[in-house]
């Protein structure tokens, strides 16, 4: 599925599922946190993220991200979820009513100091399904939040940012960093992403061959949510090369930008 050996060739239409409302709401912090976005090694020493983090005090109420089934409730030790067993902690798991191209779409909780609802149980968007713990590989409490297609497992996740419906005022950033010859940069190059301001500067990291997964309805290989609406300044210093961007982010949609090697 990954294209990273072949030419790159983009989608000829490219456009918004934001299928999910944030699991948190606005009384809370519903913002992703920007020091481990997905695909991330945060410092270089954490392992690759396959999700992203809400941090919120413990107890805090997480919703229904969209109308669904839930497939999982309970201890990640039966089924393993995550990198290894008991990684997750108390998880819930939903399946979406909606397929994406007749693939299954499932949002992850991971992290929580108690679910609140049942394997079978109907849910609809905005209902509490548990409360954010620290339970599992888990230093703080948060929320660990993920987005899976195809199937329910630890390899078929995508970037949550894409799915999630923008806060009020803000958009999203989807790109790929390609090589001189249009294939498509794994080795993790770094980005920094600044408000024309200055006020807000971002960092994040091309995705690495392995490990997690362009989304199949961008194959973007860098995204990034939560942006205020406005111009933006994309740069990479990568093979030697400094590479700069200006990009503008639109209110309530995802913003699509292609970076290219010069050599
Ligand atoms: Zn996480």
């Amino acid at each position: 599925m990954r294209p990273t050996r072949a030419p790159y060739i983009g989608l000829t239409e490219r456009s918004d599922h934001y299928w999910m409302m944030r699991p948190l709401d606005d009384e809370h912090n519903d913002a992703v946190a920007r020091f481990y976005p997905y695909g991330s090694r945060q410092d270089g020493s954490y392992p690759i993220h396959h999700g992203v983090e809400f941090v919120n005090p413990l107890g805090t109420p997480v919703r229904a991200v969209a109308d669904g089934e839930i497939v999982v409730a309970g201890g990640d030790q039966i089924d393993v979820l995550g990198a290894r067993d008991g990684f997750y902690g108390l998880v819930v798991v939903l399946k979406l009513d909606r397929a994406m191209d007749g693939m299954p779409v499932y949002a992850l909780y991971g992290h929580l100091s108690e679910p609140r609802v049942a394997v079978g149980q109907r849910v609809s968007a905005g209902q509490v399904i548990g409360l954010v713990g620290e339970t599992g590989a888990a230093e703080a409490p948060h929320l660990h939040f993920e987005v899976r297609v195809g199937a329910n497992d630890y390899q078929h996740t995508v970037n949550p940012e894409l799915w999630l419906e923008p806060r009020p005022g803000y958009g999203t950033l989807a790109g790929v960093l390609l090589s001189n010859a249009g294939t498509i940069v794994d080795d993790e190059a770094r980005l920094i992403i600044r408000s024309a301001s200055g006020a807000a500067r971002y960092e994040t990291h091309t995705y690495p061959a392995v490990g997690v997964n362009p989304d199949p309805g961008w194959l973007e290989n860098f995204g990034v949510g939560d942006l205020a609406a406005g111009n933006w300044t994309v740069q990479t210093f990568h093979r030697g090369q400094l590479l700069e961007a200006t990009v503008n982010i639109v209110a309530g949609e995802t913003t699509w930008l292609e970076i290219r090697l010069v050599r």
